[in-house]
């Protein structure tokens, strides 16, 4: 067994898909494809997933693992604590829960990384930020643990983030950006979008989120504004 661990952290956005395509097509080997679903990724996400999982697999490399919070989803945290996703009030805790927790977990119990630790080595990461994220990409070395060696591929190749939606249209994948329906960090023109395609399911259920929260600080998943104000009663 190689005792070096390489993973490749998957968002499903443009920057981790098209770092994976490089990946594979530079022939730089990795051991394992995670995915963390918070349990409300858009279904375009998922779909992103399960397609990057296939051509993987088609190529007898390892597939796309999901992994998740055992306790709850993102949605029903939220509902259990009448709050919104913590972005909304200015914190990270949402992605570090269901995100990165879950990953790191996942990571913990394989045995190639306990042997890549035994022999004093630290487990590669692989994440997927273009060039003009740099400044994103030196803020998450800065807070990586010390355990891992996080990687950015697309920068050491210079790959613009134009470049990397060219290197998804390769393989006829025209790869959206991933997100949770619920994100706070959308902006209006997004969360309209999201209206307009997934109605009954998604943005209800967003809705939901937003009414069940106790809203003392703030005024709703878009922070100073209320996402059932703008969509509902127009209002700004
Ligand atoms: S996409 Fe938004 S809501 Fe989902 S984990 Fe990330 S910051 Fe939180």
């Amino acid at each position: 067994m190689n005792n070096e661990m390489r993973i490749v952290c998957f968002g499903a956005g443009v920057g981790s898909t098209s770092m994976t395509i490089e990946l594979v097509r530079r022939k730089v080997p990795f051991d394992a494809v995670v995915f963390a679903d918070t349990g409300c990724e858009l279904p375009e996400t998922l779909e992103t997933v399960g397609v990057l999982d296939k051509w993987l697999k088609a190529k007898g490399l390892p597939g796309v693992t999901i992994v998740r919070n055992p306790k709850e989803t993102l949605e029903e945290h939220c509902l259990r604590l009448h709050a919104l996703p913590s972005f909304a009030y200015g914190g990270r805790r949402c992605t570090d829960h269901f995100k990165l927790r879950p990953m790191h977990k996942w990571i913990k119990s394989q045995p190639q990384a306990q042997a890549t630790w035994r022999a004093g080595k630290r487990v590669i990461r692989y994440v997927g930020f273009d060039i003009e994220e740099s400044e994103r990409a030196k803020r998450s070395a800065r807070a990586v643990l010390k355990m891992y060696d996080e990687q950015y591929p697309l920068i050491r190749w210079g790959v613009m983030r134009w470049e990397a939606q060219e290197i998804c249209k390769t393989q006829g994948w025209d790869v959206n950006k991933s997100s949770c329906w619920c994100c706070p960090a959308m902006k209006k023109r997004e969360v309209f979008e999201l209206s307009q395609k997934h109605p009954g399911l998604l943005l209800a259920r967003a809705l939901t989120i937003e009414r069940n929260a106790n809203l003392r600080t703030i005024k709703g998943l878009g922070r100073s504004w209320n996402w059932s104000d703008f969509l509902l009663k127009g209002k700004n």
